[in-house]
């Protein structure tokens, strides 16, 4: 008998070995990992972002390449532009001083990091000093971070900043099935925790939802079951959610798909999923729109259902659906 990738997880999530075998499963189907230079930025960009205030404010993004995430989540594609090694001391500090060489002035600053921030492996603690001079400025300073890695340590970090504090956590999916498979390791009461500890602190949480994780396949259940999370989310005090349609391309994804484990989502889910989300009026929420593409299948009206979505995450609000032969 053959087993299937969801098979070999119930198995051993019974038996409490969950986190060897599915670090090892998701391991396996990896592709190769690109090489990547220590000492420069994965990519960096500008962009526009609501912020907590409702005013629509420049964002300078900076993807860091640093030591991977020891984290393996099933759909994670991260890893992708990651070191093996322990970044070294003065590769976070070169690689943000040459992004804002090439970025223009702006309020916010995200360092996005492929993983955590207050992972020591990842982001040298003996860096942080020379990382907070060179974002000094910023009004709002905005890091990812896995949630059992939150601790006492992070209100001092913060109150060095100039500008005010955010982190951005993967909350994923609160299905009681799903979540445990993922291999986040986290459950949703962590994610609680994190954020009430955060937010008592002055830090503002924002969360990552995932529409359509693996292990859930029905169209309708995906959907209710991320407008869930999104709302368990804003109610442990986090400020904005962004929802992101899971994708393939990690390896093991591309098996889950190929089981019938992991389906993707719709176009029209998405729009489905960020109009309610949008209409909780909870907190700001964002729709992932990186590689859209995936989840269409009509030319016709794909790049002016992106633009919607574009300009319902500047706006803030839900905007007339696009008319096409295709959307019934
Ligand atoms: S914690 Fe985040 S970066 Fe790490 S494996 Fe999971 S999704 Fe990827
Ligand atoms: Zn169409």
């Amino acid at each position: 008998m053959r087993w299937s990738i969801a098979d070999i997880f119930n198995r051993y999530t019974h038996r409490n070995l969950q986190t060897d075998i599915t670090n090892r499963l998701v391991e396996q189907y990896r592709p190769a990992k690109e090489a990547m230079d220590p000492f420069k930025p994965d990519f960096f960009l500008n962009e526009q972002e609501v912020q907590a205030d409702g005013k629509l404010k420049s964002v300078n993004t900076i993807f860091l390449t640093n030591r991977e995430c020891p984290f393996k989540c099933v759909m994670c594609d991260l890893w992708r532009h990651t070191l093996n090694e322990p970044t070294p001391k003065g590769a976070i500090p070169a690689q943000i001083e040459f992004a804002l060489d090439h970025l223009p002035k702006a309020d916010v600053i995200k360092l996005y990091n492929s993983g955590n921030f207050f992972d020591g492996k990842a982001i040298p603690k003996s860096d942080y000093g020379t990382i907070i001079k060179l974002v000094d400025g910023y009004e709002h300073v905005i890091v990812e971070n896995h949630p059992k890695l939150i601790g006492d340590f992070i209100p001092g970090f913060k109150d060095q900043l100039s500008g005010t504090f955010e982190i951005a956590m993967g909350l994923e999916s609160i299905h009681p099935e799903v979540l445990p498979k993922l291999n986040k390791q986290i459950t949703k009461e962590n994610f609680l925790d994190a954020t009430r500890f955060l937010v008592k602190n002055d830090i503002s949480v924002r969360a990552f939802i995932l529409l359509n994780p693996p292990f859930l396949i029905d169209e309708q259940e995906n959907i209710e079951w991320c407008l869930k999370s999104v709302d368990f989310a804003f109610e442990s005090g986090v400020s904005a959610c962004s929802i992101i349609p899971t994708r393939d391309g990690n390896g093991i994804m591309e098996e889950l798909k190929k089981s019938g484990e992991y389906v993707p989502p719709t176009l029209s889910a998405l729009e489905d999923v960020y109009n309610r989300s949008l209409k909780l009026n909870k907190g700001r929420v964002f729709c992932d729109l990186w590689d859209l593409e995936k989840f269409s299948d009509c030319e016709v009206c794909f790049q002016k259902r992106k633009e919607r979505l574009h300009q319902m995450n500047i706006k803030q609000k839900v905007l007339p659906d696009i008319q096409c032969a295709c959307v019934e």
